[in-house]
């Protein structure tokens, strides 16, 4: 084994010495030899390669754990980590990206600009309608919909009680569908506030405990805007111009794995635990949502619905039916066609004009 000194080292690799005389103190390079009696430390020429992956993975802002096991795996393993690692990143850097466009967004309100203003004299309204079906196989719905003036809500239960749980989440969401508009710019707050409220009331349950949990997928509609908030594997989408958009991100195990590149979403079609969630109300996770403000357009149509729906029915066929007549009735209808394995719950709502007919609700 050929050994340089330390100032060789970092010649040849083209770092200080002072940074790797940290990645020694970190311990993701050890030198291959330290002097006992002078302490000067020495390394092989064959840990050059690592010495520049270190630098490279210092200079990507992987933490110092992750970079000790990246060094520890063979290249394929290496490009395997690196990739989940970004996939996670990008995924932090999504929510923040949300949370950013929603500040500016009340920002924009508060400061009253012009084109804010003109939002405010364009109202538009939602037509709705609502449904939930306990589905063929199991033995009671835990499914909870909701759908009102403002709020549309659907929350899929877990656990012994996961009835209730569902019931509870929605029910602290119900008063947002009451009292005065909201104006755009202190939606988030009030948002937040009430996600608080609804996690608690999980909580709260009286049969409660760590098992019992809700997700909640929510539109909140301050006239010309569809605030949205989202924990679990509960969905929306938006059908816009034709086009079928999925509007939230699935909490799931399963999700995030393909993010991570380490599933495809075929296989994750078949995976064991493509139920299993990483946020919920209650359950024992973090009940931390995502929440984004969504500008509406007249003629746009939302669908929230829970997995008993996207488990068997393919976004392409949710496509068709959600522009089609009685859409909420036909979409659970076809989940149940499709052996209906799960509860499965609809809300379907348009943006329309405020001179159209009153809502109607199933
Ligand atoms: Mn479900």
């Amino acid at each position: 084994m050929e050994l340089l000194t330390i100032g060789a080292f970092a010649k040849a690799s083209r770092l200080s010495p002072k940074a790797l005389r940290l990645y020694d103190e970190l311990e993701l390079l050890r030198p291959a030899r330290v002097d006992p009696d002078t302490g000067y430390r020495y390394y092989a020429v064959e840990q050059l390669p690592q010495a520049r992956l270190v630098a490279w993975l210092r200079r990507l802002g992987m933490p110092l754990a992750e970079i000790r096991t990246v060094c520890a795996l063979d290249a394929a393993g290496a490009a395997r980590e690196i990739r989940a690692y970004w996939a996670r990143v990008e995924a932090e850097t999504a929510v923040r990206r949300d949370l950013a466009a929603f500040l500016v967004d009340q920002l924009t309100v508060e400061s009253g600009d012009v084109e804010s203003r003109r939002d405010h004299t364009t109202m538009l309204e939602l037509r709705y309608a609502a449904h939930t079906d306990r589905g063929h196989v199991r033995p009671a719905n835990q499914d909870t919909v909701y759908a009102g003036r403002r709020l549309l809500a659907v929350a899929d239960g877990f656990g012994p009680a996961g009835a209730s749980a569902s019931g509870a989440a929605v029910e602290a969401l119900r008063f947002l569908d009451e009292g005065e508009e909201l104006a755009a710019g202190s939606v988030l707050n009030v948002l937040e506030d009430a996600v608080r409220g609804a996690s608690e009331a999980v909580h709260d349950l009286a049969e409660g405990g760590e098992e019992n949990g809700t997700t909640l997928t929510a539109l909140l509609w301050t006239g010309s805007k569809l605030a949205l908030v989202h924990i679990g594997d509960s969905r929306a989408y938006l059908l816009r111009d034709g086009e079928l958009f999925r509007i939230t991100h699935d909490h799931s195990v399963v999700q995030s794995l393909i993010d991570e590149g380490r599933l495809t979403p075929e296989e994750a079609e078949s995976h064991p635990q493509r139920t299993l969630l990483l946020k919920a109300l209650g359950g024992g996770m973090a009940p931390l949502p995502d929440l984004r403000l969504h500008e509406a357009r007249a003629g746009d149509r939302y669908l929230l619905c829970s997995d008993g729906l996207t488990g068997v029915v393919p976004d392409e066929r949710i496509k068709e039916l959600l522009a089609g007549e009685d859409a909420v009735r036909t979409l659970i209808a076809e989940a149940n066609a499709a052996g209906g394995p799960d509860n499965v719950s609809c809300v379907v709502a348009d943006v329309v004009p405020p001179t159209h007919p009153p809502v109607s609700v199933e």
